[in-house]
């Protein structure tokens, strides 16, 4: 029996060995001249990562429910209007952080797998004319990718700034902020970048800076304020010391290592492999004829998959998996949570790990075989 199971949930996800290695560093001074440069590295990354050259990111301890605030807190003020284009539990808790900040939220909701229809989303920013629209680009709970690109372009033409929740997406999804005009994508330091939880990073446009600069009120979340921490991180960009609340050093440095590792990949083969890996296990799901939460493939994520558990099996599957060495969570969303696991396919993931992981769950199910086989079919097959 091997002392460690292989971890496959939505995040925290495996990390590589020179990750874990940045973890276990000696203590290091957060103005030491190396931390600094490691905090310019992880700056210069980000910007190459969310494909945005020109945005400002800002990199601060806490999980990517922080970042959504932190997003939210400097793009909205009271009374301002809000559209959030509604994919399941983590859109909602947008919707929530967004009324705490005094907007007035609507929400425009799909069918669970499904996403939105767009002409419904642009009726009601037409009719709502708000200040920002918030889009989940993977929902999480329920597996569901919604189209990022087509929401920012609308959120632009209505003279509204985007606001892209990339938690579950960035580092494997598709994501081009600067091309498609995103103002605020953010995400969180434990899914597809690689690293162990524990940093927020939100990511925001030219565009979505001079609107915070044009606010008529205070930041209402002070250690979310872009204010305290963009004179921070400039000075880190220029690898100068600076201070305003105690950066979490080693999480930095391990975010350092991912990043390195994410980028001698390269985002397109980067992308193009969470695709292919997704694929070996939507022909697996098919093969053991298991229903996924998506509506279809068009929508359904790479990051993730989101399966029903099939007539006379329940929730107690999951912790058979986990006898047979593999880790993967239970549903989510509140409408099915007990209907349905996830597996997380992102970061390293490769063949190997999809393989294991389907050939567990087989084996759980007493099925073995089929799964495996056409999972096998589709990586075997390198385009
Ligand atoms: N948004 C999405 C899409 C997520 O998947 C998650 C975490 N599962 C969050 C936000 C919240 O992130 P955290 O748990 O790190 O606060």
């Amino acid at each position: 029996m091997k002392a460690r199971p292989l971890v496959m949930i939505p995040g925290p996800i495996e990390l590589e060995p020179a990750v874990t290695e940045a973890m276990a560093r000696p203590a290091k001074s957060h103005l030491a001249p190396s931390f600094m440069d490691a905090f310019a590295r992880v700056l210069a990354g980000l910007r190459a990562v969310f494909e945005a050259p020109d945005a400002q990111p800002f990199v601060v301890a806490g999980s990517g429910t922080l970042a959504m605030e932190m997003a939210v807190a400097n793009a909205v003020e009271r009374g301002d209007r809000a559209v959030v284009v509604d994919t399941g539990y983590f859109s909602a808790r947008m919707a929530d952080i967004l009324e705490r900040h005094g907007a007035e939220v609507t929400r425009v909701s799909a069918a669970l797998g499904a996403v939105p229809d767009l002409a419904e989303v642009e009726r009601a920013v037409a009719e709502a004319r708000p200040k920002v629209v918030t889009v989940t680009h993977v929902d999480t709970s329920t597996g569901v990718l919604a189209p990022v690109e087509a929401v920012a372009r609308l959120a632009r033409e209505h003279g509204a700034l985007s606001i892209v929740d990339g938690v579950c997406s960035v580092g494997g999804e598709l994501l081009r902020m600067g091309d498609w005009g995103v103002d605020l994508a953010l995400t969180a330091s434990q899914k597809a970048l690689g690293a162990p939880p524990g940093l927020a990073i939100v990511v925001a446009s030219k565009r979505a800076m001079d609107a915070w600069r044009a606010r008529k009120t205070k930041v209402a979340a002070y250690y979310a304020d872009f204010g305290a921490w963009l004179p921070i991180h400039e000075a880190y960009a220029a690898k100068k010391p600076a201070y305003f609340a105690t950066p979490p050093v080693q999480l930095v440095e391990a975010l350092d290592a991912s990043l390195a590792s994410l980028l001698a990949e390269g985002m397109p083969a980067r992308v193009a492999r969470h695709v292919r890996v997704a694929r070996a296990f939507r022909a697996a799901w098919s093969a053991l004829g298991l229903k996924t939460l998506p509506a279809s493939d068009d929508v359904a994520a790479h990051t993730l998959s989101a399966v029903y558990y099939p007539p006379g099996v329940d929730a107690s599957l999951v912790a058979r998996v986990a006898e047979e060495g593999v880790v993967v969570a239970g549903g989510l969303h509140p409408d099915a949570r007990t209907k349905y696991f996830r597996v997380g396919h992102m970061g390293a993931t490769d063949a190997s790990e999809a393989l294991a992981t389907v050939g567990a769950i087989e084996r759980a199910l007493g099925a073995p075989g089929a799964g495996v086989a056409a999972a096998q079919a589709v990586l075997g097959t390198r385009r």
